[in-house]
């Protein structure tokens, strides 16, 4: 039998993203609301649990694991993990660890991720601006989040930011930004808005699609398509006046659940293989019980039988319930 991970649809899986908390230094207004509850902390898998799990799915064929949360670097021990998972980069079994984090730890930590075989990261940033910072993340930590830029461009970590596109906020500021990442060799990916979790405010009011930005940014500039994938669901467009990369993630107005390779898993050990639906499967009572292995490879299956054909997103009813209850910071974005 095929060890590998593949869905009913042919899709095979061999992406791995891991939330390593749900917590976070931030509130970002479209992600979160200001007051949050977190999973109890006595539910969340520990640092061995994690890498147990890691090393399950890489016999199952995973190639990449992306850590995220939340904030993942402010698990404590989380560089522990890293340093461990590197065994099987250095093993040839996986290609890549990576992380996505909002950087305001970035300088603390960045030659240790370089140390551990770390070579990229994916920095969010919505705004270079102090006060439009401080209202979509609600703290003011923009300098330590430019910090972190630094030190980990100086530690040899190639840095590419994401950056949500919304509405009245930040979109007058994206020619700005992607200019600024650019000229310091960062690329740069758009990412339309997503309907996961309560928040405080309404997303119709936060929604842009990256159709209109991308018309707004031809008028400054010559976006030329190019057929580059790195493994994602962005589509890349060359900026000739910068020579960057701009990327776009368009959940909203251009599906790619096609190409999907990926699953998620949560700090308490919950497959959800797919970001736009509820079903999930406790892969925690697995390994803690006498057949890990066994129960694991069970769960994987029935996990990949189940995984969606695709999302149905859709942000356009004022005071719609969002698509699914859980915040992006559950499942990792
Ligand atoms: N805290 C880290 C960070 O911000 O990079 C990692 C976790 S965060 C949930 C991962 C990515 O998801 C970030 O780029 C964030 O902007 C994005 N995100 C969060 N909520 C979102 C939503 N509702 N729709 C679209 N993107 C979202
Ligand atoms: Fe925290 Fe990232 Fe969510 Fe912002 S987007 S609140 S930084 S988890």
């Amino acid at each position: 039998m095929d060890n590998n991970l593949t869905d009913s649809f042919g899709r095979q899986i061999t992406y791995l993203r891991l939330s390593v908390t749900d917590r976070c230094d931030l509130r970002c207004t479209y992600c979160m609301a200001e007051n949050m509850t977190f999973l109890p902390r006595k539910d969340l898998l520990t640092l061995e649990e994690l890498d147990e799990l890691c090393t399950s799915f890489i016999t199952r064929g995973i190639r990449k694991i992306r850590l995220t949360g939340g904030e993942p670097l402010v698990r404590r021990g989380v560089m522990s993990l890293i340093k461990g998972l590197s065994r099987h980069r250095e093993s040839g079994a996986l290609d890549e660890i990576t992380m996505t984090t909002n950087g305001t730890q970035l300088a603390n930590f960045a030659d240790e991720l370089k140390a551990c075989g770390v070579e990229r990261i994916n920095v969010s940033l919505d705004s270079r601006d102090p006060e439009t910072f401080l209202r979509l993340t609600r703290r003011a930590a923009l300098d330590d989040v430019m910090r972190g830029i630094d030190a980990a461009q100086e530690a040899g970590l190639n840095v590419k930011i994401n950056t949500v596109a919304l509405k009245g906020t930040n979109d007058a500021e994206i020619p700005d930004l992607m200019k600024w990442a650019h000229g310091r060799g960062m690329d740069m990916t758009l990412i339309e808005v997503m309907p996961l979790g309560e928040i405080d405010e309404d997303r119709v009011d936060q929604y842009i699609p990256l159709t209109a930005v991308r018309e707004s940014l031809e008028g400054q500039f010559t976006l030329i398509d190019t057929p580059l994938k790195t493994g994602g669901p962005a589509r890349y467009v060359k900026v000739a006046e910068t020579g960057g990369l701009l990327g776009m993630i368009t959940p909203l107005t251009n599906n790619f659940c096609a190409g999907c390779n990926r699953v998620r898993v949560t700090c308490t050990g919950q497959i959800y293989t797919c970001l736009g639906h509820g079903g999930k499967l406790d892969l925690r009572e697995a390994i803690r019980g006498d057949n890990p292995k066994e129960q694991l490879d069970a769960l994987l299956n029935l996990a990949m039988h189940q995984k969606p054909e695709k999302h149905n997103f859709d942000i356009s009813d004022r005071g719609a319930a969002p698509a699914v209850a859980r915040h992006m910071s559950v499942t990792g974005g």
